[in-house]
């Protein structure tokens, strides 16, 4: 291998030497040639074959010597200003084919070579950056998963153990057998999401665009829960405006009201309230949906987006904290605006605004 690159470079050398010599020999040839005539016409002197000839001798000891000056300085050139950068390049390059993104390029001074090199150093340094955001947020989600995922398999593993007695207590029986139901349903519900978010952020869900009363679905989701504020005795307010038409992907939208709806009725206390509102001009829907439940603080309010974050530890076990993680990544697909105002103690308001049928073919109309 080394034997390989050390024959090459004498070739390249030789290759280096041969373009020189002859770009000089051409050069110092067409010159001498032209001055020499010009002086002999000039001063009417005839030229001997013997002048001619130490003529063309000293002319090419001028030319060996002017070529090897050029070869020289040109491989010093190149040494300084192009070798020494593409290897840091190609180094650095190789680092991160090792998995090493924190590998980062020093700009080399815009003297001492092309500044091209700089703007290539600049985009590598980016893509390194990306690249290293993009496997501390895998890490982070693989850490995540699994973690959440421990709770649920230890109950499980837990009350099955307990379910091995054969003179546990009926009622026993029962408690345990629905403690292992219940986290077996968390332990899908979590996979489910995980699913949905993945195939949401690799773009492998293409919106289904289709035209709907955007008011009829936000009464089939709100409907939906029925069952929790009847029983936690939340009035439940409404004001939607009719008719208000969209052209969007009615699966992914109904994701955004039911976990919006869910966190409402989840957060808050028995008796408490529950607002939707729907508004539209032309071009925008706008959906509220406010609680009067716990509310949350600032610094709550600045990580709910994100995966598996949960700020009320209290009702930990009620969710996964990947549903508004989910809500941002629809609205974003759908290039909507979502907007959350809140007070500890007062209540929540998230307020939604998607476009309404800018994409929509007359023929759907
Ligand atoms: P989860 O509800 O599973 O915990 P989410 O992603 O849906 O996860 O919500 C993230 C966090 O945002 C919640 O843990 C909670 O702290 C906060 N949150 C969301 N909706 C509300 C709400 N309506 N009232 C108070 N806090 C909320």
């Amino acid at each position: 291998m080394k034997k390989r690159s050390f024959g090459r470079k004498i070739l390249q050398g030789l290759y280096n030497y041969f373009v020189f010599f002859l770009t000089s020999a051409f050069l110092v040839s067409c010159t001498t040639m032209l001055f020499v005539n010009i002086l002999a016409n000039t001063l009417g002197i005839e030229l001997t074959s013997d002048n001619i000839q130490t003529a063309a001798k000293l002319t090419f000891l001028n030319v060996i010597l002017l070529s090897v000056l050029y070869t020289v300085i040109d491989t010093v050139r190149r040494k300084l200003t192009t070798e020494k950068v593409t290897k840091k390049i190609s180094t650095a390059a190789q680092e991160i084919v090792k998995g090493d993104f924190d590998v980062r390029i020093p700009k080399i001074s815009s003297f001492s070579a092309d500044d091209n090199y700089n703007v290539i150093i600049d985009c590598f340094n980016t893509m390194a950056a990306e690249l290293r955001g993009v496997e501390t947020l895998r890490a982070d989600f693989i850490a995540n998963v699994s973690h959440e995922m421990k709770t649920p398999l230890s109950v499980i593993q837990n009350y099955g153990t307990l379910l091995q007695n054969p003179e546990l207590p009926e009622e026993k029986r029962i408690l345990y057998a629905k403690a292992i139901t219940d986290a077996s349903r968390r332990l899908a519900d979590m996979m489910t999401n995980v699913l949905k978010l993945s195939r949401l952020e690799n773009q492998q869900i293409y919106p289904n665009l289709t035209r709907f009363d955007l008011g009829e679905q936000l009464c089939e989701s709100l409907l939906g829960y029925e069952s929790i504020w009847e029983r936690k005795q939340i009035e439940i307010e409404t004001d939607i405006a009719e008719d208000v038409f969209i052209f969007a992907d009615a699966e992914l939208l109904l994701l955004v009201w039911n976990n919006l709806f869910s966190n409402a009725f989840k957060f808050t206390e028995d008796g408490g309230k529950v607002t939707v509102s729907l508004t539209a001009d032309e071009r925008y829907a706008t959906v509220r949906i406010t609680d009067t439940g716990c509310g949350m603080s600032a610094e709550v309010g600045a990580h709910i987006f994100e995966k598996f974050y949960q700020g009320d530890t209290s009702r930990a076990t009620q969710g996964n904290g990947l549903g508004l993680a989910l809500v941002k990544r629809v609205i974003d697909i759908m290039q909507g605006e979502i907007g959350v105002e809140s007070a500890v103690g007062v209540g929540t308001a998230f307020t939604v605004r998607i476009g309404r049928a800018e994409h929509e073919p007359e023929e759907n109309r």
